[in-house]
């Protein structure tokens, strides 16, 4: 959760999913702005079939659904990066409505999802639900939507149970809030810790390259590439 960044609450499709070496984009996605935090709960699907995912349905639900039904794509499951209330609040309330599994974030998130209600009551969020996922996410797993592979890091820090989709073949991750553009996610919340942050994007996401394009949870994104060399967290300014 990051208060600091905002922007306009209007859907923002993405250019990053097209691969440079294809003559077609294999993915497309959008961006729904969603809860008090311009949470960027991501619609991404796969161009050839349709088929899609959700990432992180923070709350809003119905302005989430009339995207979906604008965007014209089959949802079939909902992918969460960490358990924190401006990235779940939505979700049970998403599954029952699409009736699609939720996968994600790792087991290491199990406390935050067990007090969504709690959190959403600290933020005036009514109509949350604290909830289980159907499918835990640890380091090293695969998801699939369509024709397209996620592998999944567990990126710890953040929160504890916080994990990256990374789509090698088109160049792309959705970090969550592990990494912004210029910042990193706080670690000021129950379980996070700076040194392990730093470590997982270090260790962990910059290795895969300087070309991997990201969205993350707030604000806009921005590439691996961009950020080794000019995030004040990640060249030693802070
Ligand atoms: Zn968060
Ligand atoms: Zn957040």
């Amino acid at each position: 959760m990051n208060l600091s960044l905002s922007r306009p609450a209007k859907n923002r499709h993405c250019a990053v999913m097209t691969n440079a070496n294809e003559t077609k984009a294999k993915a497309g996605a959008i961006i729904v702005p969603v809860t008090l935090f311009e949470q960027n709960c991501t619609i991404l699907w796969d161009a050839e079939t349709k088929q899609a995912v959700v990432f992180d349905p923070g709350g809003d639900v119905p302005k989430i659904l009339a995207a979906i039904e604008k965007t014209a794509v089959k949802v079939e499951k909902i992918w969460l990066t960490h358990g924190h209330i401006d990235h779940v609040g939505g979700a049970a309330e998403l599954r029952d409505a699409l009736k699609v599994p939720i996968v994600g974030p790792h087991q290491a998130d199990k406390f935050l999802l067990d007090n969504v209600v709690t959190s959403g009551a600290q933020f005036g969020m009514s109509g949350v639900r604290n909830f289980a996922p159907d499918r835990w996410l640890a380091e090293g797993e695969q998801v699939q939507i369509g024709a397209l592979t996620f592998d999944i890091l567990h990126c710890p820090g953040h929160s504890p149970g916080s994990v990256v989709y990374y789509n090698k073949e088109l160049q792309f991750a959705h970090v969550g809030d592990v990494l912004f553009n210029g910042s990193v996610g706080r670690t000021d919340l129950p379980g996070g810790s700076h040194a392990t942050l730093i470590s997982s994007i270090k260790d962990k996401l910059l290795p895969l390259g300087d070309d991997i394009g990201f969205i993350c949870g707030h604000g806009a994104g921005s590439s691996f590439g961009q950020e080794r060399l000019t995030n004040p967290f990640l060249t030693g300014e802070m």
